[in-house]
């Protein structure tokens, strides 16, 4: 099945089925410099969970959009900022008054990093060292990582803000810039997550599960509301 995103000159998007509140993105999807398989991940989290999704169809060569703002990469920062706010306000958990989301919302950004990191089989969590994401939502993903990510790949290593701590953008989304971005308060959690090559190549349906898993755990524990 073909999906049906919504597409603008820098990204495509989707707004899921309206229930889990959080989406997940491969914003370095296209090539030249592609951050290859991370769309096909998201695709697959999105169907089995029906959460929105966000992918880049430009190459980061040209816009690259895990960045702050700069000369190159303006326009498509703010088609892309503005895609976040269409997911937020189609969940309902945008306040237009006071400008924040009312819900815990969970971003996943997938990344690819080199093997040569950590081993063929591992990721890396970024957080800005805590920074882009409450405390405790980075506990309970600590947790929930080290108690479930060998179900899906025994041998996976998972470390957490050593080497990629992610991208200064990241937690923009949560404090804003102090400038142009206003950000959505402490409801909002992102993690910029790195993936092994040989995890997305022949890995990827395993690394989906595991996320999706993710996401319906943060929706069950942190949002749950009997009017979701
Ligand atoms: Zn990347």
């Amino acid at each position: 099945m073909t999906v049906p995103y919504i597409q603008l000159k820098y990204i495509k998007y989707h707004h899921g089925k309206g229930f889990l509140c959080g989406h997940v993105e491969a914003l370095h999807a296209m090539p030249p410099k592609a951050d290859l398989f991370t769309d096909i991940i998201v695709e697959e989290v999105m169907k089995s969970t029906g959460c929105a999704s966000i992918i880049s169809t430009v190459s980061r060569k040209e816009c690259d959009l895990n960045r702050s703002v700069n000369r190159d990469n303006e326009e498509g920062i703010l088609e892309y900022r503005k895609a976040i706010q269409d997911i937020t306000v189609y969940l309902h958990v945008y306040d237009s008054s006071c400008q924040e989301i009312i819900k815990p919302y969970l971003q996943l950004s997938f990344h690819g990093m080199k093997n040569e990191h950590y081993g063929p089989l591992a990721m890396e969590i970024g957080t800005r060292n805590g920074h882009s994401c409450s405390l405790e939502v980075k506990d309970w993903l600590e947790k929930i990582l080290a108690r479930k990510a060998k179900e899906f790949i025994p041998e996976i290593t998972v470390v957490f803000d050593q080497k990629f701590i992610g991208d200064p953008s990241i937690a923009f989304h949560r404090h804003g810039t102090g400038k142009e971005y206003a950000g959505y308060g402490p409801n909002f959690h992102t993690f910029q997550i790195e993936i092994s090559r040989t995890i997305r190549q022949k890995y990827a349906s395993e690394i989906s599960a595991l996320f999706a898993y993710i996401l319906t755990s943060f929706q069950s524990t942190f949002v749950t509301d009997t009017n979701y």
